[in-house]
């Protein structure tokens, strides 16, 4: 039963389940323990779920921005004043310590919030310049929402990720149907109850819980947009199902996060700052640090410290170990792979080893002078390990982040705030951050995404509410224009008058 629950299900590339999964039970990774059962929407279930959110969609735009913000204040109000307990599903369902997970709570909060109340500044009617051939034309845009989004979420971050597509698409004016991972179904019905205790004759935003092949059903059932977050070659397979209907989607992929520490960083906040990049979650953070490029001259001492924070951490499944288990039992294995390579060419361990797997539970491993062609600096990892090579400079620490296929996120010490700020373009990554990790996850104004294999398109901040929406311009003449050239019957004087006005605005100077 374990083994059967902790191993994804077998994906059949046809629409919907096997008739006969009829229902997926979530465990606590921890125990093993059995926490609930869950049904197995088939592609018929998928079906009547987005019809009844199409009526639902229509009443929720119909509700304008202020008529949305306050049902989605409302909801905030609600997770905020039982996070307790919305931590301690994710906690359960996921093995990470209940201060964790309610951190995940705060910063979903954060995001909604911020999705609520800004939305309509986003969104709303604005007039744009209608530029001096058209002065006759008052131009205005806004951005209307979609219809019905569906949102396929991972089980790293069960709650903040999906719900990084799921506010922003509501705030927008969009109903949400949401097939969670099949390792945390209980953290979607947790929010979505929360939503229907609120408004229970509109389904606005539902659940569908069920296998991989619910979430291509879901691909396949007309919805307007799919915002999918989880690994790359999952994306793949949802970006080719989308293919079949035209579809668009939002791609949240995977990572293999540099961080890059110079000769002048401070090498104690730097050494701080790796061990939560590369530690926290058990490392299963797409945005966690996977690489640590450090300059020659500081290498020796900063791998030391990073190693001594590291010594002292606790895994286990007690409320305050230091992080939890391997949430996806075979993710171990895939650990175990990356270690062994990284040794058999040449890297070493400074601390721990493959010995350090003891499933479910990884001790912190950190590896040195790793081959960049290894799996280990390639792949994405999702466990408590980090590599640590030395560079000569800041110059071939970008080279070696950016020798990447993913570009999701990035990380620069130094003082020198005017390297940093270079450095942080040239990094070809959607999000970086300079002297700390992870510190734009609260910023709700900030877009997020990747580039390459790690994703396109944009969840959070204006970006985010756009990616939900489409522009609807409208031209509205004012009075006739001066020189009528939207005309059957054009004049030669109005056609020499432009022929004169095109070359003296853009064809000198
Ligand atoms: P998966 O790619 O295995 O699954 C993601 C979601 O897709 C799950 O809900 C899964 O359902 C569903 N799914 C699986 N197959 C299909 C299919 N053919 N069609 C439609 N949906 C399908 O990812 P994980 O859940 O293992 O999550 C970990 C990954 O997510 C890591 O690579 C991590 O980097 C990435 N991630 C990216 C983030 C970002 O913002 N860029 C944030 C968090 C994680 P089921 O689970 O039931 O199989």
């Amino acid at each position: 039963m374990a083994q059967q629950a902790a191993e994804k299900r077998e994906l059949t590339e046809t629409a919907g389940s096997p008739a006969g999964a009829a229902s997926i039970e979530s465990l606590d990774p921890r125990t093993d323990a059995v926490i609930a059962t869950y049904p197995v929407a088939d592609a018929n279930e998928v079906a009547r779920v987005v019809e009844r959110a199409r009526p639902a969609a229509r009443w929720w735009e119909s509700l304008g921005f202020d008529g949305r913000k306050r049902w989605l204040l409302d909801w905030k109000k609600a997770i905020a004043s039982d996070a307790q307990a919305l931590a301690a599903v994710i906690s359960r369902e996921t093995g990470k310590p209940q201060g964790d997970a309610l951190l995940e709570v705060m910063l979903t909060v954060e995001h909604l919030d911020w999705a609520a109340r800004n939305a309509a500044k986003v969104l709303g009617k604005k007039k744009v310049p209608s530029g001096l051939v058209s002065a006759n034309q008052e131009a205005t845009v806004r951005y209307q929402p979609l219809g019905v989004v569906g949102v396929i979420g991972p089980w790293n971050y069960p709650l903040y990720t999906p719900m990084g597509s799921i506010s922003y698409a509501l705030a927008a004016g969009n109903a949400v149907v949401f097939k969670p991972s099949e390792l945390t179904p209980g953290v979607a019905v947790w929010i979505a109850d929360k939503w229907q205790a609120l408004v229970p004759n509109q389904p606005v935003l539902q659940v569908i819980t069920g296998d991989g092949g619910t979430g291509a059903a879901l691909c396949r059932a007309g919805v307007d947009k799919v915002a999918f977050t989880g690994s790359t070659p999952t994306a793949k397979k949802v970006m080719a199902l989308c293919a079949e209907t035209l579809t668009p989607m939002v791609a949240e992929c995977g990572g293999k996060d540099a961080m890059l520490v110079d000769a002048d960083a401070d090498l104690e906040e730097a050494s701080n700052f790796a061990v939560f990049g590369a530690m926290g979650n058990a490392g299963q953070t797409c945005v966690g640090v996977e690489r640590i490029y450090v300059a020659d001259g500081v290498f020796d001492t900063f791998v030391q410290k990073v190693a001594e924070k590291a010594e002292r951490l606790r895994p286990g499944g007690a409320p305050d170990s230091s992080y939890g288990p391997m949430t996806m039992a075979r993710q171990s294995e895939v650990v175990r792979e990356q270690i062994d390579d990284a040794l058999a060419r040449g890297g070493r361990a400074v601390l721990g080893g493959p010995e350090s797997i003891r499933a479910p539970f990884v001790e912190p491993v950190i590896l040195v002078d790793v081959p960049e062609d290894s799996i280990a600096v390639r792949e994405e990892t999702f466990g408590p390990t980090v590599v640590i090579n030395r560079v000569a400079d800041l110059d071939e620490g970008i080279a070696a982040a950016n020798a990447s296929k993913y570009g999701l996120g990035a990380s620069i010490f130094t003082r020198d705030r005017k390297r940093a700020v270079a450095a942080a373009e040239r990094l070809r990554a959607g999000v970086v951050t300079i002297n700390s990790v992870l510190g734009f996850a609260g910023v709700a104004a900030l877009p997020f995404g990747g580039v390459g294999e790690s994703g396109f398109g944009r969840i959070h901040g204006a970006d985010g509410l756009r990616e939900f929406s489409r522009a609807k311009s409208v031209a509205r003449q004012k009075y006739r224009a001066p020189l009528n050239l939207l005309s059957m019957e054009r004049k030669a004087r109005d056609m020499k008058i432009a022929a004169w006005l095109l070359k003296t605005r853009h064809g000198r100077g």
